[in-house]
Protein backbone atom coordinates (compact mmCIF):
# COMPACT_ATOMS: atom_id res chain seq x y z
CA UNK A 1 0.00 0.00 0.00
CA UNK A 2 1.31 3.41 -0.90
CA UNK A 3 0.03 6.75 0.56
CA UNK A 4 -0.16 9.92 -1.17
CA UNK A 5 -0.27 12.80 0.82
CA UNK A 6 1.55 16.44 1.51
CA UNK A 7 3.41 16.98 3.81
CA UNK A 8 6.37 19.57 5.15
CA UNK A 9 9.83 19.22 5.19
CA UNK A 10 11.22 21.94 7.38
CA UNK A 11 9.42 25.07 9.80
CA UNK A 12 7.38 27.20 7.54
CA UNK A 13 8.12 25.25 4.58
CA UNK A 14 5.82 25.30 1.73
CA UNK A 15 3.66 21.35 1.67
CA UNK A 16 4.99 19.75 -0.99
CA UNK A 17 2.88 15.83 -2.38
CA UNK A 18 4.83 13.27 -0.74
CA UNK A 19 4.05 9.55 -0.55
CA UNK A 20 5.16 6.81 1.91
CA UNK A 21 4.42 3.34 2.92
CA UNK A 22 3.00 2.78 6.19
CA UNK A 23 4.22 -0.68 6.66
CA UNK A 24 1.95 -3.74 7.83
CA UNK A 25 -1.56 -2.94 9.77
CA UNK A 26 -1.28 -3.78 13.20
CA UNK A 27 -3.79 -6.02 14.66
CA UNK A 28 -5.60 -3.60 16.48
CA UNK A 29 -5.09 -0.67 13.84
CA UNK A 30 -7.45 0.60 10.92
CA UNK A 31 -7.08 2.00 7.56
CA UNK A 32 -9.25 5.05 6.61
CA UNK A 33 -9.66 6.37 3.05
CA UNK A 34 -9.40 10.18 3.82
CA UNK A 35 -12.81 11.87 2.69
CA UNK A 36 -12.49 15.34 4.28
CA UNK A 37 -10.04 16.90 6.75
CA UNK A 38 -10.04 19.86 8.06
CA UNK A 39 -7.37 22.57 8.98
CA UNK A 40 -6.64 23.35 12.83
CA UNK A 41 -4.85 25.83 13.93
CA UNK A 42 -2.11 23.16 15.63
CA UNK A 43 -1.82 21.82 12.33
CA UNK A 44 -0.11 25.32 11.38
CA UNK A 45 1.84 25.44 14.97
CA UNK A 46 3.21 21.75 14.04
CA UNK A 47 4.41 22.73 10.58
CA UNK A 48 5.98 25.69 12.16
CA UNK A 49 7.64 23.50 15.02
CA UNK A 50 6.46 25.92 17.58
CA UNK A 51 5.77 22.80 20.08
CA UNK A 52 9.09 21.56 19.90
CA UNK A 53 8.26 18.31 18.52
CA UNK A 54 8.00 18.39 15.20
CA UNK A 55 9.51 15.43 13.54
CA UNK A 56 9.94 16.10 9.33
CA UNK A 57 8.66 15.77 6.85
CA UNK A 58 5.04 16.11 8.81
CA UNK A 59 1.88 15.18 7.06
CA UNK A 60 -0.80 17.42 9.03
CA UNK A 61 -4.40 16.91 9.00
CA UNK A 62 -5.85 15.25 12.39
CA UNK A 63 -9.21 16.28 11.87
CA UNK A 64 -10.35 13.50 9.42
CA UNK A 65 -13.67 11.33 8.56
CA UNK A 66 -13.68 8.64 5.64
CA UNK A 67 -14.37 4.68 5.14
CA UNK A 68 -12.97 2.45 6.87
CA UNK A 69 -11.05 0.73 4.03
CA UNK A 70 -8.97 -2.45 6.06
CA UNK A 71 -8.80 -3.78 9.66
CA UNK A 72 -6.69 -5.68 11.83
CA UNK A 73 -7.35 -9.13 13.38
CA UNK A 74 -8.58 -7.76 17.30
CA UNK A 75 -10.17 -4.46 15.54
CA UNK A 76 -13.20 -4.10 18.05
CA UNK A 77 -16.28 -2.47 16.96
CA UNK A 78 -15.51 -1.01 13.49
CA UNK A 79 -15.88 -3.15 10.10
CA UNK A 80 -14.89 -2.17 6.63
CA UNK A 81 -17.06 0.05 4.84
CA UNK A 82 -17.97 2.21 8.06
CA UNK A 83 -17.58 5.72 8.17
CA UNK A 84 -15.56 6.97 11.24
CA UNK A 85 -13.67 9.77 12.26
CA UNK A 86 -10.06 10.81 13.65
CA UNK A 87 -8.66 13.64 15.65
CA UNK A 88 -5.81 14.77 17.35
CA UNK A 89 -5.16 11.13 18.94
CA UNK A 90 -4.56 7.80 17.06
CA UNK A 91 -3.89 5.34 19.68
CA UNK A 92 -3.82 5.16 23.60
CA UNK A 93 -2.19 1.99 25.72
CA UNK A 94 -5.78 1.05 26.73
CA UNK A 95 -4.87 -0.56 30.05
CA UNK A 96 -3.24 2.82 32.05
CA UNK A 97 -5.18 3.71 34.85
CA UNK A 98 -6.68 6.17 32.92
CA UNK A 99 -7.79 4.07 30.19
CA UNK A 100 -9.22 2.04 32.10
CA UNK A 101 -11.39 5.26 33.74
CA UNK A 102 -12.60 5.67 30.09
CA UNK A 103 -10.11 9.08 29.96
CA UNK A 104 -8.20 7.83 27.18
CA UNK A 105 -7.14 10.87 26.35
CA UNK A 106 -5.07 11.65 29.47
CA UNK A 107 -3.27 8.10 28.86
CA UNK A 108 0.37 9.05 29.06
CA UNK A 109 1.29 6.73 26.15
CA UNK A 110 -1.28 8.42 23.90
CA UNK A 111 0.14 8.73 20.32
CA UNK A 112 -0.80 11.41 17.90
CA UNK A 113 -2.29 10.87 14.64
CA UNK A 114 0.34 13.97 13.61
CA UNK A 115 3.18 13.69 16.01
CA UNK A 116 5.92 11.47 14.50
CA UNK A 117 4.21 9.61 12.09
CA UNK A 118 1.23 10.95 9.21
CA UNK A 119 -1.77 12.56 9.58
CA UNK A 120 -4.48 13.26 7.09
CA UNK A 121 -3.44 15.31 4.39
CA UNK A 122 -3.45 12.21 2.36
CA UNK A 123 -5.76 9.83 0.69
CA UNK A 124 -5.44 7.32 3.92
CA UNK A 125 -4.48 7.20 7.49
CA UNK A 126 -3.79 4.86 10.24
CA UNK A 127 -5.14 4.46 13.73
CA UNK A 128 -6.36 2.32 16.89
CA UNK A 129 -9.99 1.37 16.66
CA UNK A 130 -10.70 2.76 20.32
CA UNK A 131 -9.62 6.55 18.43
CA UNK A 132 -11.62 5.65 15.01
CA UNK A 133 -14.95 7.33 16.20
CA UNK A 134 -18.05 6.01 14.55
CA UNK A 135 -19.99 8.52 12.79
CA UNK A 136 -23.58 8.39 13.49
CA UNK A 137 -26.03 7.49 10.60
CA UNK A 138 -26.83 11.14 8.81
CA UNK A 139 -24.62 13.09 10.01
CA UNK A 140 -23.13 15.75 6.85
CA UNK A 141 -19.42 14.40 5.95
CA UNK A 142 -18.22 17.43 4.56
CA UNK A 143 -18.78 19.45 7.80
CA UNK A 144 -17.94 17.12 10.35
CA UNK A 145 -14.32 16.65 10.35
CA UNK A 146 -13.85 19.81 12.72
CA UNK A 147 -16.21 18.28 15.40
CA UNK A 148 -12.90 15.17 15.50
CA UNK A 149 -10.76 18.04 17.07
CA UNK A 150 -11.49 21.50 17.48
CA UNK A 151 -15.35 20.45 18.26
CA UNK A 152 -14.51 18.10 21.07
CA UNK A 153 -12.00 19.93 22.30
CA UNK A 154 -14.86 22.79 23.19
CA UNK A 155 -17.43 20.26 23.70
CA UNK A 156 -15.44 18.82 26.55
CA UNK A 157 -15.07 21.18 29.13
CA UNK A 158 -18.39 22.38 28.75
CA UNK A 159 -18.92 19.06 30.84
CA UNK A 160 -15.77 19.33 32.70
CA UNK A 161 -17.28 22.70 34.44
CA UNK A 162 -20.46 21.52 34.36
CA UNK A 163 -22.15 24.38 32.70
CA UNK A 164 -25.90 24.97 33.35
CA UNK A 165 -28.15 26.25 31.01
CA UNK A 166 -29.03 29.20 33.14
CA UNK A 167 -25.26 30.24 33.04
CA UNK A 168 -23.74 33.38 31.37
CA UNK A 169 -20.81 31.97 29.54
CA UNK A 170 -17.90 33.75 27.51
CA UNK A 171 -15.98 32.40 24.79
CA UNK A 172 -12.38 34.57 23.96
CA UNK A 173 -11.45 34.09 20.13
CA UNK A 174 -14.25 33.00 17.55
CA UNK A 175 -11.99 30.94 15.54
CA UNK A 176 -12.37 27.95 13.95
CA UNK A 177 -12.64 26.25 18.35
CA UNK A 178 -14.32 29.68 19.33
CA UNK A 179 -17.28 29.31 16.77
CA UNK A 180 -18.15 25.25 17.64
CA UNK A 181 -18.35 26.91 21.21
CA UNK A 182 -20.68 29.76 20.89
CA UNK A 183 -22.73 26.85 18.60
CA UNK A 184 -22.53 24.24 21.75
CA UNK A 185 -23.18 26.69 24.47
CA UNK A 186 -26.31 28.33 22.74
CA UNK A 187 -27.83 24.72 22.50
CA UNK A 188 -27.25 24.49 26.05
CA UNK A 189 -29.40 27.14 26.86
CA UNK A 190 -26.61 29.69 28.16
CA UNK A 191 -26.47 33.49 27.44
CA UNK A 192 -23.25 33.44 25.76
CA UNK A 193 -20.83 36.65 25.20
CA UNK A 194 -18.41 36.38 22.27
CA UNK A 195 -14.70 38.24 23.29
CA UNK A 196 -13.32 38.95 19.42
CA UNK A 197 -10.79 41.22 17.96
CA UNK A 198 -12.00 41.13 14.90
CA UNK A 199 -14.70 43.54 14.15
CA UNK A 200 -15.86 42.58 10.81
CA UNK A 201 -16.68 38.81 12.38
CA UNK A 202 -19.27 41.05 14.60
CA UNK A 203 -22.67 39.89 12.63
CA UNK A 204 -21.70 36.40 12.10
CA UNK A 205 -21.04 35.77 15.94
CA UNK A 206 -24.38 37.34 16.45
CA UNK A 207 -26.52 34.86 14.10
CA UNK A 208 -24.57 32.10 16.05
CA UNK A 209 -26.29 32.82 19.00
CA UNK A 210 -24.12 35.15 20.52
CA UNK A 211 -26.26 37.72 22.74
CA UNK A 212 -23.08 40.49 23.03
CA UNK A 213 -19.97 40.97 21.02
CA UNK A 214 -16.65 42.40 23.25
CA UNK A 215 -13.38 43.44 22.27
CA UNK A 216 -11.08 40.44 23.66
CA UNK A 217 -7.99 43.00 23.61
CA UNK A 218 -9.99 45.51 25.44
CA UNK A 219 -9.86 46.11 29.29
CA UNK A 220 -11.65 49.42 29.52
CA UNK A 221 -14.92 47.01 27.66
CA UNK A 222 -14.29 44.23 29.90
CA UNK A 223 -14.97 46.42 32.90
CA UNK A 224 -18.48 46.28 31.75
CA UNK A 225 -19.21 42.90 32.95
CA UNK A 226 -17.21 42.49 35.53
CA UNK A 227 -18.94 39.93 38.19
CA UNK A 228 -21.10 38.43 35.93
CA UNK A 229 -19.97 35.59 34.02
CA UNK A 230 -19.63 32.26 35.12
CA UNK A 231 -17.55 30.39 32.91
CA UNK A 232 -15.35 31.49 29.94
CA UNK A 233 -13.44 29.56 27.66
CA UNK A 234 -10.21 31.28 26.37
CA UNK A 235 -9.10 29.30 22.27
CA UNK A 236 -6.65 32.11 21.63
CA UNK A 237 -2.82 31.35 21.54
CA UNK A 238 -1.64 34.66 22.16
CA UNK A 239 -1.29 37.06 25.06
CA UNK A 240 -4.47 38.43 26.41
CA UNK A 241 -4.66 40.67 29.98
CA UNK A 242 -5.98 37.42 31.68
CA UNK A 243 -6.63 39.43 34.75
CA UNK A 244 -9.61 41.25 33.36
CA UNK A 245 -11.26 37.75 32.46
CA UNK A 246 -10.86 37.22 36.05
CA UNK A 247 -12.27 39.98 37.04
CA UNK A 248 -15.53 39.41 34.59
CA UNK A 249 -16.34 36.11 36.19
CA UNK A 250 -19.05 35.87 39.02
CA UNK A 251 -17.89 34.01 42.52
CA UNK A 252 -17.33 30.52 41.89
CA UNK A 253 -16.36 30.87 38.29
CA UNK A 254 -14.21 29.32 36.16
CA UNK A 255 -11.52 30.00 33.22
CA UNK A 256 -10.67 27.62 30.93
CA UNK A 257 -8.07 27.55 28.53
CA UNK A 258 -7.63 24.79 25.62
CA UNK A 259 -6.34 27.66 23.39
CA UNK A 260 -2.06 26.79 23.59
CA UNK A 261 -0.90 30.34 24.72
CA UNK A 262 2.78 29.63 24.44
CA UNK A 263 4.06 32.28 27.15
CA UNK A 264 3.53 31.56 30.58
CA UNK A 265 -0.52 33.20 31.69
CA UNK A 266 -0.15 35.93 34.42
CA UNK A 267 -2.96 35.04 36.91
CA UNK A 268 -2.31 37.17 40.09
CA UNK A 269 -3.64 35.09 43.36
CA UNK A 270 -5.72 37.81 44.59
CA UNK A 271 -8.20 37.46 41.36
CA UNK A 272 -8.80 33.88 42.30
CA UNK A 273 -9.32 34.22 46.36
CA UNK A 274 -11.79 36.33 46.96
CA UNK A 275 -14.55 34.81 44.70
CA UNK A 276 -13.47 31.00 45.24
CA UNK A 277 -12.75 30.98 40.93
CA UNK A 278 -10.41 28.66 39.27
CA UNK A 279 -8.28 28.36 36.24
CA UNK A 280 -8.07 24.98 34.19
CA UNK A 281 -6.96 23.44 30.75
CA UNK A 282 -7.85 20.36 28.86
CA UNK A 283 -6.93 18.39 25.70
CA UNK A 284 -9.85 17.17 23.90
CA UNK A 285 -11.97 14.58 25.21
CA UNK A 286 -12.21 10.93 25.11
CA UNK A 287 -13.60 8.77 22.39
CA UNK A 288 -17.01 7.92 24.14
CA UNK A 289 -17.50 12.07 25.21
CA UNK A 290 -16.40 12.08 21.63
CA UNK A 291 -19.49 10.26 20.31
CA UNK A 292 -21.59 11.65 22.31
CA UNK A 293 -21.01 15.12 21.11
CA UNK A 294 -21.33 13.88 17.61
CA UNK A 295 -25.24 12.49 18.42
CA UNK A 296 -25.96 15.85 19.92
CA UNK A 297 -24.73 17.50 16.93
CA UNK A 298 -26.78 15.39 14.59
CA UNK A 299 -29.83 15.60 17.06
CA UNK A 300 -29.57 19.98 17.04
CA UNK A 301 -28.34 20.11 13.26
CA UNK A 302 -24.68 22.04 15.20
CA UNK A 303 -22.21 21.69 12.51
CA UNK A 304 -18.67 24.04 11.83
CA UNK A 305 -19.46 26.89 9.40
CA UNK A 306 -16.93 25.90 6.94
CA UNK A 307 -14.87 26.75 3.84
CA UNK A 308 -14.06 24.24 1.26
CA UNK A 309 -10.67 23.56 -0.28
CA UNK A 310 -9.81 20.96 -2.72
CA UNK A 311 -7.34 19.01 -1.32
CA UNK A 312 -4.79 20.00 -3.89
CA UNK A 313 -5.26 23.68 -2.76
CA UNK A 314 -3.87 22.92 0.46
CA UNK A 315 -0.85 25.65 0.68
CA UNK A 316 -3.69 28.28 -0.30
CA UNK A 317 -5.89 27.44 2.68
CA UNK A 318 -3.18 27.21 5.23
CA UNK A 319 -2.22 30.66 3.73
CA UNK A 320 -5.97 31.61 3.98
CA UNK A 321 -6.02 30.82 7.91
CA UNK A 322 -2.42 31.90 8.53
CA UNK A 323 -4.01 35.39 7.56
CA UNK A 324 -6.67 35.22 9.37
CA UNK A 325 -9.61 34.57 6.65
CA UNK A 326 -11.51 31.29 7.37
CA UNK A 327 -14.86 31.50 8.23
CA UNK A 328 -14.75 29.95 10.33
CA UNK A 329 -12.87 26.60 9.77
CA UNK A 330 -11.43 25.27 6.47
CA UNK A 331 -11.78 21.74 5.10
CA UNK A 332 -10.05 19.76 3.01
CA UNK A 333 -12.19 17.59 0.60
CA UNK A 334 -10.47 15.02 -1.40
P1 LIG B 1 -8.01 29.81 14.79
O1 LIG B 1 -9.08 29.26 13.92
O2 LIG B 1 -6.83 30.46 14.20
O3 LIG B 1 -8.72 30.77 15.84
C1 LIG B 1 -8.01 31.46 16.84
C2 LIG B 1 -8.73 32.78 17.12
O4 LIG B 1 -7.98 33.48 18.12
C3 LIG B 1 -8.77 33.73 15.95
O5 LIG B 1 -9.82 33.47 15.07
C4 LIG B 1 -8.94 35.06 16.64
O6 LIG B 1 -10.34 35.25 16.99
C5 LIG B 1 -8.16 34.88 17.93
N1 LIG B 1 -6.86 35.54 17.81
C6 LIG B 1 -5.84 35.22 16.98
N2 LIG B 1 -4.84 36.11 17.10
C7 LIG B 1 -5.24 37.01 18.02
C8 LIG B 1 -4.64 38.18 18.57
N3 LIG B 1 -3.42 38.59 18.21
N4 LIG B 1 -5.34 38.87 19.52
C9 LIG B 1 -6.59 38.45 19.91
N5 LIG B 1 -7.19 37.37 19.40
C10 LIG B 1 -6.53 36.66 18.48
O7 LIG B 1 -7.40 28.64 15.72
P2 LIG B 1 -8.13 27.30 16.27
O8 LIG B 1 -7.93 26.22 15.29
O9 LIG B 1 -9.47 27.67 16.75
O10 LIG B 1 -7.17 26.95 17.51
C11 LIG B 1 -7.12 27.81 18.63
C12 LIG B 1 -6.06 27.35 19.62
O11 LIG B 1 -6.47 26.11 20.21
C13 LIG B 1 -4.69 27.06 19.02
O12 LIG B 1 -3.70 27.46 19.96
C14 LIG B 1 -4.68 25.55 18.87
O13 LIG B 1 -3.37 25.03 18.83
C15 LIG B 1 -5.40 25.19 20.14
N6 LIG B 1 -5.98 23.83 20.19
C16 LIG B 1 -5.92 23.19 21.39
C17 LIG B 1 -6.50 21.96 21.54
C18 LIG B 1 -6.47 21.28 22.87
O14 LIG B 1 -6.58 20.05 22.92
N7 LIG B 1 -6.41 22.01 23.96
C19 LIG B 1 -7.13 21.34 20.45
C20 LIG B 1 -7.20 22.04 19.24
C21 LIG B 1 -6.63 23.29 19.12
P3 LIG B 1 -11.05 36.70 16.80
O15 LIG B 1 -10.83 37.05 15.36
O16 LIG B 1 -12.45 36.45 17.17
O17 LIG B 1 -10.32 37.62 17.75
ZN1 LIG C 1 -6.58 20.32 16.37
Amino acid sequence: MKVNAYAASEPKGKLAPFSYEPGKLGSEQVDIKVSHCGICHSDLSMINNDWGMTEYPIVPGHEIVGEVVATGAAVKNIKIGDKVGLGWFSASCMSCQQCMEGSHHLCSNNEATIVGRHGGFADYVRGHWSWAIPLPEGIDLSKAGPLLCGGITVFNPIILAGVKPTDTVGVIGIGGLGHMALKFLKHWGCEVIAFSSNPAKKEQILKMGATKVIDSTSPQELESIQGTVNFILNTTNVTLDWDSYLTALAPKGKFHTVGAVLEPMAIPAFSLLGGEKSVSGSPLGSPALTKTMLDFCVRHNIYPTVEEFPMEKVNEAIKHLEDGKARFRIVLKN
